[in-house]
């Protein structure tokens, strides 16, 4: 909110367009968004929501009338010539909506975006681990959780939305080894009461190999997240370079064409690490994309680390025109 009224009275005394003036950058800026709608309702998480379709379409307007909007085909030509202002528009994840919704609208302005699917989601359709613990929490009838070996202190499920709430519990998911996290989901689904979330449920939430290939065919661009949306840095170096690979291979096989480009799952700075680089550039990955903020000017350019500027559903428009024009107050990296 506090963010928001900054940038309304910047707008209002001109002081943006001066200050934009003023610090004029150059670079890649690249943007991230997981899902397209209103997820204000939803049981499961609603953080993945990152803009609703008219403010999207707002963004795709403003982005393209102000910018060249490009894709990672584009990125040696830029790298070569090391000038000028480019936007990236990224989706992680491969949700549905990002064809129902976010496609249509991209075609609508001819703007290409790159999409990063995790192909296990593809092949075998199953609602995410993130969604499955905002739905054990938002669906338990209990009060809370307590502290124990799981939980450093006690959980309380904040009524109605129970926000604070998942976001405690998806942090302890993160941080945790990932051979422990199917023993946490077990943990949560008692402690909860809400049970697991039914593996026989298809909710239809993720786009098909036939969806991506129509949408490569329009000229967005298809990216590799792994097969299983694991933090890779969690995992022995092996299970890390098998999940990259893995997602490799499927793209190939079905879209056939090798995985040159890639986004981290969770992508924070400790999300990925050197191990992790080494087995993307075995891979054949040539660029790979984090999600701690920051952008990346030329001078300090790293081909395994692009950094992006998340969106979230509660940036209206106006946040996004003053993060693109002054992506170094407003899209600092964590
Ligand atoms: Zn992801």
């Amino acid at each position: 909110m506090r963010r928001a009224r900054t940038i309304d009275a910047l707008s209002r005394c001109g002081l943006l367009s001066s200050l934009a003036l003023a610090i004029r950058w150059s670079g890649v800026l690249c943007l991230n968004y997981h899902r397209i709608g209103d997820g204000r309702e939803s049981l499961f998480d609603r953080g993945v929501w990152s803009a609703s379709a008219e403010d999207f379409d707002e963004h795709v307007r403003f982005l393209s009338s102000h910018f060249d909007v490009v894709t990672p085909l584009d990125l040696p030509e830029i790298l070569r010539r090391r000038k000028g202002r480019f936007v990236l528009i990224t989706f992680d994840d491969g949700y549905l909506d990002n064809y129902q919704t976010a496609f249509p609208i991209l075609k609508r302005h001819r703007v290409p975006a790159t999409f990063f699917v995790a192909t296990g989601f593809v092949d075998n359709p199953r609602l995410s681990w993130w969604d499955e613990v905002a739905w054990m929490a938002r669906t338990s009838p209990k009060s809370g959780i307590e502290a124990g070996r799981w939980l450093s202190g006690p959980v309380l499920f904040d009524d109605p939305d129970r926000e604070s709430a998942v976001g405690v519990l998806l942090q302890a998911y993160k941080a945790m080894p990932s051979d422990s996290t199917d023993e946490f989901l077990g943990y949560l689904a008692d402690a909860t009461g809400s049970g697991r979330f039914d593996e026989g449920v298809n909710g239809h939430w993720w786009m098909t190999w036939d969806m991506l290939r129509e949408m490569r065919a329009a000229g967005m661009v298809i990216g590799g997240h792994t097969v299983n949306h694991p933090v890779l840095a969690q995992l022995p170096v092996e299970r890390q370079c098998a999940e990259i690979e893995g997602c490799g291979r499927r793209l190939a096989e079905e879209l056939g064409e090798p995985m040159r480009h890639f986004s981290y799952p969770v992508g924070e700075r400790y999300s990925f690490t050197s191990a992790t680089r080494a087995c993307l550039q075995k891979a054949g990955v040539r660029y790979a994309f984090s999600y701690y903020g920051g952008t990346r000017r030329y001078r300090r350019w790293d081909d395994l680390d692009i950094r992006r500027i998340a969106v979230e559903s509660y940036m209206d428009p106006d946040w996004l025109r003053a993060a693109v024009k002054l992506p170094g107050i407003f899209g600092k990296a964590r």
